[in-house]
């Protein structure tokens, strides 16, 4: 199947915000802090046709930067993201609707002061998909397609539950008729019992307009729910990729194998039995360690690792790991 989105070499840095006391002492030759962040690193992937990527990682680690890139918001520092060979952006604009976002919060990117129907069809009329005198009946549509009563088109956003209000901020972005959509943590902020309904949605309106998606969380057990293939995010780099039966059921890269070791599972008696948090906590990206990011935490490091940062090597099962000792076996 072929690759309907494409990232190449994808990096992105953020430069420091100076205060005015700052600017002064460096004018007056201090020793401020000036290095760029970098928040991404030289990230290239292909997510196929129908296909649901999973982004995972800590908080931190670069996933919502690289999300926001995919969709067209960010532009990149490095490297190009493109639909079907056609860049996403030029410059700081974005070239197509065919990419659509759905945010963590649906509270803070939903306009307070619009009615709900009208935030649904303000870009499909903008845009010419919908003529500005169908606009309520076709937010109307969209309402009962995600669940909700057309008759709540005319209530503001203040008046929804948190499961409501990323039910309206799933129809907006498909009311665009994206065939790509961009998940950023959709369910993070929700209960788990509406976690598993908005899941629910997400998947029925995903098989049934024929969905290309980028799914990130920080959620190994959401991320496994709904993708085919997962990436393993470190401090701004991916560190393993593969099919997210390969990636969950045989994980190569320690980090990988700590994140599955950090997530409690059950046993009969509902004891956790398997829970251990990683150790050590994410570096700064200003100052990344040397050779491998994940050294100072990794149970398996030597030398070489402390020295040289491993490549993204690529396997003939279509997977890819970033460690000097993945053929090694997992960790007792
Ligand atoms: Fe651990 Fe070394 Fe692999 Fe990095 S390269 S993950 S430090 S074993």
């Amino acid at each position: 199947m072929s690759a309907v989105v494409v990232a190449e070499a994808l990096t992105r840095r953020f430069d420091p915000h100076l205060s005015i006391g700052d600017r002064i002492a460096a004018a007056f030759g201090a020793r401020v802090e000036t290095r760029p962040v970098r928040a991404v690193t030289d990230v290239s992937f292909a997510i196929r046709k129908g296909e649901t990527l999973g982004l995972v990682g800590e908080s931190g680690c670069g996933k919502s930067t690289l999300g926001r890139m995919v969709a067209g918001i960010l532009p990149p520092s490095g490297g190009v993201v493109s639909v079907e060979g056609q860049p996403v952006m030029r410059g700081r604009h974005k070239t197509t609707t065919r990419i659509q976002t759905v945010f963590q919060d649906p509270f803070a990117s939903l306009n307070p002061r619009r009615r709900i129907g009208e935030t649904i069809s303000e870009g499909p009329v903008a845009h010419g998909l919908v003529a500005r005198a169908g606009a309520l009946t076709f937010a109307a549509e969209w309402l009962s397609r995600v669940g909700l009563d057309p008759a709540v088109a005319m209530r503001f956003p203040h008046q929804f539950s948190g499961g409501q209000r990323q039910r309206v901020a799933i129809a907006r972005a498909l009311a665009m008729q994206p065939d790509i959509l961009v998940c950023d943590e959709p369910v993070a902020s929700l209960d788990v019992s509406i976690q598993a309904q908005i899941l629910n949605l997400f998947l029925e309106l995903r098989e049934a307009l024929g969905l290309t998606c980028l799914f990130i969380s920080h959620d190994l057990s959401v991320v496994r729910h709904v993708s085919h293939r997962v990436a393993i995010m470190y401090l701004g780099r991916i560190v393993e990729i593969g099919s997210a039966s390969r990636v969950y059921g045989a994980p190569r890269h320690p980090y990988t194998q700590a994140l599955l070791d950090s997530v409690p599972r059950l046993r009969i008696d509902d004891v956790a039995v398997t829970f251990r948090p990683i150790a050590g906590e994410l570096p700064s990206p200003l100052a990344p360690p040397a050779g491998c990011a994940f050294h100072p935490r990794c149970p398996r490091a030597t030398d070489l690792c402390r020295r040289e940062r491993p490549e993204l090597r690529h396997g003939a099962d279509g997977t890819a790991v970033a460690c000097h000792h993945a053929e090694e076996g997992t960790i007792p």
